[in-house]
């Protein structure tokens, strides 16, 4: 199956830059997700593989059932550690920038990474990229970095030297931005690039296990109270929502990470085309984060960038509002009322 994305010359210019490059920096978005920090994580092991020694960053903590992903001991965060990660990107030759579209979303990491004299290298599934790089390989309908992180390898030809510690994160961030392979993923594209990775020895039930079956009894708890207590469907709009305020994720003792996949639930309704969550800031007044879902041709994306602050893809996209939990309920009932596409 041919599932080459670049041109010769983008190939060449790829390696051309990665040739002349030792002091690498690999960076992604904050709140790191699956494919963020799994493509970060894949990159690095194949420079390592190539003999380089990048240094992979996050603007801040990625969720706990992610910590068990091989290489996640050399990963270092900004909110940590800014002067190390400041003179790191001022220093490098290459920053490659994974997984975001635009500088911003890696949150006060932004003008370290702007002001960054490197050469940078763009790979990414978002829609229209906005930052400025020398080499951009954006492919909006991509399942995830990950996929495209495989096929980039793939077309320069070292799919024999990719190892399994490289093929586990590639596997992880495919499978996570496509929740367990159930959406943005009917194309065959994504069943070879799993072929050729279980060929590199993972275990794919068990990458499964780590991730999804990995939950806190308080995280599993904070579901049964939303759904029970908290969820708001309205049959009409084909459309529901929730709400976690800061005393509900006090209560459940919620850490980073658990109020992930909550907001696909309520789609297993009959007849959902759209959920929304709504999350208190754990420390910031007036700072609420939306999450938002949808099935077949919904543009949740454009109801984010319209109503909350955000953007994202078409089934899943996400944004923040600043203001109080109660506007922010209003503003919710309002995009699902009146979101005409
Ligand atoms: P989540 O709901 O998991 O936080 O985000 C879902 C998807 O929306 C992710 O792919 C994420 O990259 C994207 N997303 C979340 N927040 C934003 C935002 O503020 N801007 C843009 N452009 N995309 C976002
Ligand atoms: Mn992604």
């Amino acid at each position: 199956m041919n599932i080459n994305i670049l041109t010769d010359f983008e190939v060449e210019q790829f390696c051309r830059i990665v040739d002349a490059s030792d002091k690498i920096v690999i960076c992604c978005h904050q709140n790191p997700d699956g494919d963020a920090l799994g493509s970060s994580l894949g990159m690095d092991e194949y420079l390592r593989t190539m003999g380089k020694e990048p240094l992979v960053v996050v603007p801040d903590a990625y969720p706990d059932f992610l910590q068990w992903l091989p290489g996640t001991e050399r990963v270092v965060r900004y909110d940590k550690y800014k002067e190390r990660v400041d003179a790191a990107l001022a220093e490098a030759d290459l920053v490659m920038c994974l997984d975001f579209n635009t500088p911003g979303r890696t949150d006060k990491m932004a003008d370290a990474l702007v002001a960054s004299p490197a050469s940078k290298i763009l790979i990414d599934h978002h829609l229209d990229p906005d930052i400025d790089v020398e080499m951009k390989i954006s492919q909006p309908e991509a399942s995830s970095t990950c996929e495209l992180v495989f096929r980039l390898i793939w077309q320069i030809g070292d799919f024999e030297s990719l190892t399994r510690k490289c093929a586990v994160p590639l596997y992880c961030g495919m499978m996570t931005d496509t929740g367990g392979f159930t959406y943005n993923s009917t194309r065959p594209e994504i069943f070879f690039i799993i072929s050729q990775l279980l060929t590199k020895g993972i275990n794919k039930d068990k990458i499964y296990r780590n991730v999804y079956n990995n939950y806190s009894e308080w995280r599993m708890r904070l579901m049964g109270h939303v759904l029970y207590n908290r969820l708001v469907v309205m049959p009409e709009q084909h459309a529901s929502y929730f709400i976690l305020t800061r005393w509900d994720l006090k209560k459940f003792h919620y850490v980073k990470g658990d109020a992930e996949g909550l907001v696909n639930m309520p789609l297993q309704i009959k007849g959902m085309r759209l959920s929304i969550s709504l999350r208190e800031d754990t420390e910031r007044d007036n700072l609420v984060w939306v999450s938002l879902r949808s099935v077949d041709d919904f543009p949740c994306n454009r109801m984010a960038e319209r109503y909350f602050n955000g953007g994202g893809h078409l089934n899943a996209s996400g944004g923040r509002l600043m203001c109080t939990i109660e506007e922010a309920e209003k503003r919710v009932r309002e995009a699902i009322c009146n979101f005409r596409p």
